[in-house]
C-alpha cells in the first residue's frame, strides 16, 4: 500500500469533499503556505525498519464504522490509507464494518494498511482474536498486529516472539507490535532492547514529548528500526480561555489559520521519528481537519512550540501523563489510576461519555468497589503532574459508576 499516494489539487479536495466548508478549514493553511492551486499530496514516511511508508495520518477506528463507510471512502481517497482498529472496539463492530468495506470495495484492500490488536492474556486468546479479526475484516492476513496496551514490556516474552513469528510464517500478519498507554517510554525503551518488535503505537503529545526519558526511548526505537505512530495526540480536550496563556494561545493560533488541534498534530510530525499519527475521527469535518494540517506545509515556530509547552505546565494538573508505576505502586496495584484517569478524560475532555463508562465497566465490579475507600496520598504526593487523584478516583464513581 505505501507505493500509492493520494494525488489530490485543491480544486479536487474541495470537489470530494460536496462541503463547501471545507474552504474555510484549509483556505486559511493555503495563504500561509502560498500553495492554493498547488498539488497537495498526503505526506508518508518511513515505518521503522519495515520497507513501508505510510501516511503521516492514520484513521482510528474505535467507533461504529460499519456507520461510517463513507467516512471510510473519504479517508482512502484523501490518503488516509493506514486504518487502526482492534478486536475489542464498539464489541467487534468496528472490524466488522471494515469488513463490509473491504466486500464493497475489494480493490481497495491492498492499498489500505489494517491494524488491529488483541487484549487476550493468553497465546491461545490471541489466535483466537487473530482468527476473529481476518474474518471480521474480510481479509487473509493483518499488516501488523499489536498486542493491546501494554504497560510493563516484561508483558511480552519469548513466547509472544515464537507467536509473532509463528504468524508471520503463516502470512496472517506482516508486522507485530504493541500499543501503549501506561508508562510508555519504559516499554519503548524495553521494545528498543528486544529486536524482534516492528511498531508500537503509543501515547505521545506536545505535553509528553519533552521530558528527557521520553526523547531517549523514541530515539532508542528509531535507532533499533521500530515504526512509532502516535496517538492521544490532543493531550486532553480543546484549549479553553480560562487563562492569559490560553487566550494567547488559542487567538494565536486562530490568527495563523489554524486550530489549536491541527497545531497539536503539527507538533507531533515535528519529530521525524514519529511515523505518523492515529486520530480518531468521526465525522467529515475532523478528517477534513486532519487532512488539511496533515497536507499543510507550514512548520509551527519555535515560538508556537514554546507556547504549547507552557500551556502544557500550566495545565499539568489536568493531565494524567499515564506512568503509572509511579502512582499504582503506592496503593499496590490494588486500583488502575491509569484506566480511571483515561475515562474521565474521555469523558469529560472529549465528552465521550458512552465510550468512558464502556470502559470504566471493563474494570472488574469488585476491583471498582475499592475505589472510594483508598487512601491516595502517597500516590499524590510522588505524582509528577500534581493531579487531585483522590478526588478524581471518587469523582469517577459519581460520575461513571
Ligand atoms: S495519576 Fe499521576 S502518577 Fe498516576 S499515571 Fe497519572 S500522572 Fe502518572
Amino acid at each position: 500500500m505505501s507505493k500509492k499516494k493520494s494525488n489530490l489539487s485543491r480544486r479536487n479536495f474541495l470537489k470530494v469533499t460536496g462541503f463547501t466548508g471545507v474552504g474555510a478549514i484549509i483556505a486559511p493553511f493555503d495563504q500561509s503556505a502560498k500553495a492554493s492551486e498547488e498539488e497537495q499530496t498526503m505526506p508518508s514516511r518511513p515505518f521503522g525498519k519495515s520497507g513501508i511508508k505510510l501516511p503521516i495520518l492514520s484513521f482510528g477506528g474505535s467507533l461504529n464504522t460499519s456507520m461510517s463507510p463513507l467516512l471510510l471512502r473519504q479517508a482512502a481517497k484523501w490518503g488516509v490509507t493506514y486504518w487502526d482498529t482492534a478486536h475489542s472496539y464498539m464489541g467487534g463492530k468496528s472490524e466488522k464494518g471494515i469488513g463490509k468495506y473491504f466486500t464493497k470495495f475489494p480493490e481497495d484492500r491492498k492499498n489500505i494498511f489494517v491494524v488491529t490488536k488483541s487484549h487476550a492474556w493468553t497465546l491461545a486468546g490471541m489466535t483466537k482474536d487473530l482468527n476473529d479479526s481476518l474474518e471480521r475484516m474480510q481479509t487473509d492476513f493483518i499488516d501488523l498486529f499489536f498486542v493491546h496496551s501494554v504497560s510493563d514490556i516484561s508483558e511480552l516474552d519469548d513466547d509472544t516472539r515464537l507467536w509473532a513469528e509463528k504468524a508471520k510464517a503463516a502470512g496472517k500478519i506482516r508486522l507485530f507490535g504493541f500499543s501503549s498507554h501506561s508508562n510508555m517510554a519504559s516499554c519503548l525503551l524495553g521494545a528498543s532492547k528486544l529486536g524482534w518488535i516492528d511498531g508500537i503505537m503509543m501515547t505521545y503529545n506536545y505535553r509528553l514529548m519533552h521530558t528527557d526519558r521520553m526523547k531517549r526511548a523514541v530515539d532508542a526505537c528509531a535507532k533499533a528500526g521500530i515504526g512509532l505512530t502516535a496517538m492521544k495526540t490532543q493531550g486532553g480536550g480543546q484549549v479553553k480561555t480560562n487563562t492569559e496563556t490560553e487566550f494567547e494561545l488559542a487567538g494565536r493560533f486562530i490568527e495563523k489559520g489554524y486550530t489549536d488541534a491541527q497545531a497539536k498534530l503539527k507538533a507531533v510530525w515535528e519529530n521525524p521519528n514519529i511515523a505518523n499519527i492515529c486520530s480518531e475521527m468521526p465525522n467529515m469535518t475532523i478528517l477534513m481537519a486532519n487532512v488539511a494540517a496533515a497536507m499543510n506545509k507550514t512548520k509551527l515556530s519555535a515560538q508556537d512550540m514554546n507556547l504549547l509547552h507552557q500551556y502544557a505546565q500550566e495545565t499539568h494538573s489536568d493531565y494524567c501523563a499515564g506512568c503509572t508505576e509511579i502512582c499504582e505502586s503506592s496503593i499496590h496495584g490494588q486500583v488502575p489510576i491509569g484506566d480511571v484517569m483515561r475515562c474521565l478524560m474521555y469523558s469529560r475532555s472529549y465528552g465521550d461519555r458512552n465510550h468512558a463508562i464502556a470502559l470504566f465497566r471493563d474494570i472488574p465490579e469488585k476491583v471498582r468497589a475499592k475505589i472510594a475507600s483508598l487512601d491516595y496520598s502517597s500516590a499524590e504526593k510522588r505524582c509528577p503532574q500534581k493531579m487531585a487523584i483522590g478526588n478524581l478516583m471518587r469523582d469517577s464513581l459519581k460520575e461513571l459508576g
